[in-house]
């Protein structure tokens, strides 16, 4: 019986070790390989609706932070991931990043509180012509944000299907909302993304032109391969539900 324990605890002892060998492999690697990030999508954070793929409820976004930190992943800033898929940097093994999309006004009442609970940073992607208007954030909402470390995204001025948009209009939603943003929130917008996930043949071209130096689309994936391209960078649609967002996160499920 004593031999078995014995040897009982030499296996535990190199699973542990084999476990740590392991972390420390896949940060080294990182510098060339996939990279495993997460980059989660949200909308609504409220009470979900029936039929409403878009929102997520306070409970639930509260449980899937949770989650996160209760299994040591580390929630980084679409910047960090930005300079690792530069090969600038090598991320935590278990890194994710969290956007929110559009400007709702429960992303500052409902999410923002459970955020600054765990102290993780996210992406809010801002469409300009929904500032101030009812159930948007308004400047002073996207300023606290901004004051606060979380990053401010370009994400349109009208919320157009890119797709479907001569160049020359599209050039003007992205400069110019760019513009109003970096005027009224006195920081630089670097990132972006694609009202819908659609964009057309000249999108790319015209989002390096006015300047932002990186894009997301709608594109379920949560493994980044070294050659992918900035400006379609793929994301990971957050649903109303623990079981689902755990698979997701781990690269278990893929939609
Ligand atoms: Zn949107």
């Amino acid at each position: 019986m004593k031999s078995f324990i014995f040897l009982l605890l030499i296996l535990i002892s190199f699973i542990f070790i084999g476990d740590s060998v392991f972390a420390t492999v896949n940060n080294t690697v990182n510098k060339s390989k996939t990279l495993h990030v997460p980059i989660l999508m949200y909308h609504h954070i409220v009470k979900r609706k029936t039929h409403d793929p878009y929102s997520v409820s306070p409970e639930v976004f509260d449980r899937q932070m949770n989650w996160l930190k209760q299994n040591n992943y580390q929630v980084i800033t679409y910047a960090d991931f930005y300079q690792a898929m530069l090969k600038k940097t090598i991320l935590p093994a278990k890194s994710v990043v969290i956007t929110f999309d559009d400007g709702d006004i429960d992303q500052y009442t409902s999410a923002w509180p459970i955020l600054k609970k765990y102290h993780y940073s996210a992406l809010f992607y801002i469409t300009t012509n929904f500032i101030g208007h009812t159930h948007w954030m308004n400047w002073k909402m996207l300023k606290d944000l901004a004051d606060n470390n979380m990053e401010i995204g370009g994400h349109t001025m009208s919320h157009p299907n890119l797709a479907k948009l001569a160049a020359i209009d599209q050039q003007r939603e992205l400069i110019v909302s760019k513009k109003i943003l970096e005027k009224n929130l006195k920081i630089k917008i670097n990132f972006f993304a694609y009202p819908g996930g659609a964009y057309g043949t000249s999108t790319v071209a015209l989002l390096q032109k006015a300047g932002y130096i990186s894009a997301a689309t709608t594109q379920h994936n949560v493994f980044h391969r070294p050659t992918e391209n900035l400006y379609l960078v793929s994301r990971i649609h957050i649903d109303d539900d623990l079981a689902s967002f755990i698979q997701f996160v781990k690269g278990t499920r893929v939609n």
